[in-house]
């Protein structure tokens, strides 16, 4: 796994950012589900509802100002009227008193006008200004009085803008001057002048309280020189300032100092404008908004801890899913570097089919999977058995077959690896699986052209077995000529890889059809390989010219012999052979007749062997025979029967014959040596004893213990 020591750290790390990034996600979306509800409560109490509280009281203010300057102007009426009606009287008393009014008529005409209009003061004035005389309550009355010095500068009414107020006392002046017609005459006469003086007390203001049906306190402001306020409530220093900042005229109105305010006119002519306050309310509801948004600030720290808390089991499992996952992939991947391994590494086909086999089965989450193949593709066409082999990799769950010669397909079909899963739907799979591989393989081949691309797996369900999928297996075919000319590379089915999900399993996915198509392909061009590889070698061991094995493969079959041989109590024999005077052979008839000699020797000297025995050119001339399983008496034998088989009729071609003879050595394992260099060391010297003694003959090796075997006649 060259190259994974990077890979899952970086993925890791960045699966871990993902989550801690979702986290924070779902933990803000959480907090402003819960915080949001909160700050908008904050927020309606603490600005909505004061903003609300403030209009109403300004609201209320206006109100209240409108209906005390209304009160104020009825008020008016009502004292200019009573001063009319007391100066109508007094006119009536002196016209009928001939032009004089008298201090006594004077203070009963007064008195009644203040029975009248009960609070009010009047003061009754001669012609001279003086004052004849005073009803009505003390105060009052010195403010009736003192009013006289004034006349000729005011308009005589209290509409005309008279405050007649001294220091805080505020009242509704009326002036009325009182003229005869003296009898004879029509000019008017001035004989007296009425002052009805309406103090603005706390008894008046109660009465005006009363009508306003207003709970706030009333009270009466001096400002701005003669302009006199009438406020409801609130606290006299804070009314003056406030008064100080508005203009002198017009309607005005607001907040201030927790209070909401209307300043107004009271009408023309009016000695006074109107000022009504009314307090801001809501300053709970205004603390209890601040007292929440603090609060819902203060709750974030640990609102933010059990939101991570309630988080973590999202994350965990995501987490534990994501880390799954990745187990699957790397186990994915472990399976397909492993296969990658085999292919690059395996010459032995059937340990490659049962990588194949284990490959598929994980990579599609199957219960079962099945390959099949030809050992040799020839066989398709020729329709005869290929050699049996067996195959697959052994341990649980595994099962192999080889040998598939019952008939038909099977004949052809002589790989086979399978594997399943070790329950019950593996095995059951497993069972099915082989006959319906080779029927549609049969199908397959004879529905295809040797240079078909196989693709696409076809799917089926197989009762029993679940969702099954089968794909082709193909190889390269090889060109027959190198030099051919080189088009498309050309491939031939050769086998099929068949895997099943199990009875009641899901069906294949898009990405276990991948996999298979994958797989397919690389086990073609992997056993392509393998066959290359295999022909590469057969040749590597092969002498051309006899097409026996040559001295590389002499060796190696002699080093597993022995191998073999030494786990029991084994012997074998080797025979090395030498034709005699083959130089003079080669010098007489030519080099080609020479070739020709050792082509009909390497036949003769196969006819004296039997099949298990190894026959090689072991070099020029040279030969060399292994018998498996004889002792060096039974190599003896051999060796007269191929001195006789040389001897037996010459070599020929169309125009030579030419008797041949051959020498041989003959030395066995273990009697002469036990390694191959040591019996190959031992058969060469006998053979060297076998020229030296006359040639055309065979000597066996000097034993190393035991006495020499007498040589036969030769
Ligand atoms: P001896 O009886 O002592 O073995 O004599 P010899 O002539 O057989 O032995 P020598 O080693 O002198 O000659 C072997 C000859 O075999 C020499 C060589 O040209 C010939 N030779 C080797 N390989 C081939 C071959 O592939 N074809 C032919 N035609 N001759 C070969
Ligand atoms: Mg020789
Ligand atoms: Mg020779």
């Amino acid at each position: 796994m060259t190259g994974s020591t990077s890979g899952p750290a970086p993925a890791a790390r960045a699966g871990r950012e993902a989550l801690a990034r979702l986290r924070s996600r779902l933990a803000v979306v959480l907090a402003v589900v819960t915080l949001v509800p909160l700050l908008a409560g904050a927020l309606l109490l603490g600005l909505i509802a004061p903003a609300h509280a403030r209009s109403s009281a300004v609201t209320a203010a206006t109100r209240d100002a409108d209906a005390a300057a209304v009160a104020l102007a009825a008020s008016c009426d009502t004292v200019r009227s009573s001063t009319r009606v007391a100066a109508g009287e007094i006119a009536a008393y002196a016209t009928r008193n001939g032009g004089v009014l008298d201090r006594p008529a004077a203070e009963t005409l007064a008195a009644r006008a203040v029975a009248r209009r009960p609070g009010s003061a009047v003061a009754v004035y001669g012609p001279d200004s003086e004052v004849l005389a005073t009803s009505g309550p003390a105060a009052g009355r010195a403010v009736a009085a003192s009013i006289g010095s004034e006349f000729s500068s005011v308009s005589p009414s209290c509409s005309a803008g008279r405050a007649g107020a001294t220091g805080d006392a505020a009242g509704l002046t009326e002036i009325s001057p009182v003229l005869i017609n003296p009898a004879g005459t029509t000019a008017k006469v001035g004989v007296a002048t009425v002052v009805t003086w309406l103090p603005l007390d706390q008894a008046a203001l109660g009465v005006l309280r009363t009508k306003l049906s207003t709970t706030g306190q009333l009270s009466v402001l001096p400002a701005r020189g003669q302009t006199v306020v009438l406020a409801t409530s609130g606290d006299r220093e804070a009314l003056a300032g406030l008064l100080r900042t508005l203009p002198s005229a017009g309607q005005q109105s607001g907040t201030h100092g927790g209070l909401g305010y209307r300043l107004t006119d009271t009408g023309t002519g009016l000695p006074y404008r109107v000022l009504a306050t009314d307090p801001i309310g809501g300053t709970g509801l205004r603390v209890a908004g601040w007292a929440l948004l603090a609060g819902a600030l203060a709750l974030l720290i640990p609102l933010w801890i059990v939101l991570m808390r309630l988080t973590r089991p999202v994350t965990q499992e995501l987490s534990a899913a994501g880390d799954q996952l990745r187990a699957g992939r790397m186990a994915l991947a472990d399976s397909l570097d492993r296969f990658g391994e085999a292919l690059a590494h395996t010459h032995d086909l059937n340990e490659l089919l049962a990588t194949v086999s284990g490959t598929a089965l994980s990579g599609t989450d199957a219960a079962a999977a099945l390959v099949l193949l030809v050992t040799d593709e020839r066989d398709l066409t020729a329709g005869t058995g290929g050699t049996a082999q067996a195959a697959g990799t052994g341990g649980a769950g595994d099962r192999r077959a080889a040998d598939r010669s019952a008939g038909g397909t099977g004949d052809r079909l002589s790989v086979r690896s399978e594997t399943g899963r070790a329950d019950a739907a593996g095995d059951e799979a497993r069972g099915l699986l082989p006959a319906f591989a080779e029927q549609h393989f049969a199908e397959l081949i004879e529905n295809s052209q040797t240079s078909q691309v196989f693709a696409e797996p076809e799917l089926f369900h197989l009762p029993g077995a679940g969702p099954v999928a089968v794909i082709g297996i193909g190889v390269d075919v090889l060109p027959a000529d190198s030099t051919a000319e080189r088009g498309p590379a050309r491939r031939r089915l050769i086998g099929v890889l068949v895997v099943a999900r199990g009875e009641g399993a899901a069906a294949f996915d898009a990405l276990h059809l991948t996999r298979l198509r994958a797989l397919a392909g690389q086990t073609g061009t992997a056993i392509t390989n393998i066959r290359r590889y295999q022909e590469v070698r057969r040749l590597s061991m092969t002498d051309t010219l006899t097409g026996l094995g040559n001295r590389a493969q002499l060796v190696g079959a002699l080093s597993r012999e022995i191998a073999a041989a030494s786990r029991g109590d084994g012997v074998l024999t080797v025979l090395m052979l030498d034709i005699d005077h083959f130089k003079s052979v080669n010098d007489t008839w030519g080099h080609g007749f020479g070739d020709i000699v050792l082509r009909d020797f390497a036949g003769r000297l196969l006819a004296c062997v039997r099949e298990a025995d190894t026959v090689a050119r072991y070099g020029g001339e040279e030969f060399v025979v292994l018998l498996r399983d004889t002792d060096a008496e039974g190599g003896c034998r051999v060796a007269e029967r191929v001195l006789n088989a040389a001897r037996s009729r010459p070599f020929e071609d169309a125009d030579v014959s030419q008797p041949v003879t051959v020498s041989i050595g003959v030395a066995a394992y273990p009697r002469d040596g036990r390694s191959a260099d040591d019996v190959l060391q031992a058969a060469d010297s006998a053979l060297y004893a076998a020229k030296r003694d006359g040639r055309n003959r065979w000597r066996v090796a000097e034993p190393l213990h035991n006495a020499p075997i007498p040589s036969l006649p030769g």
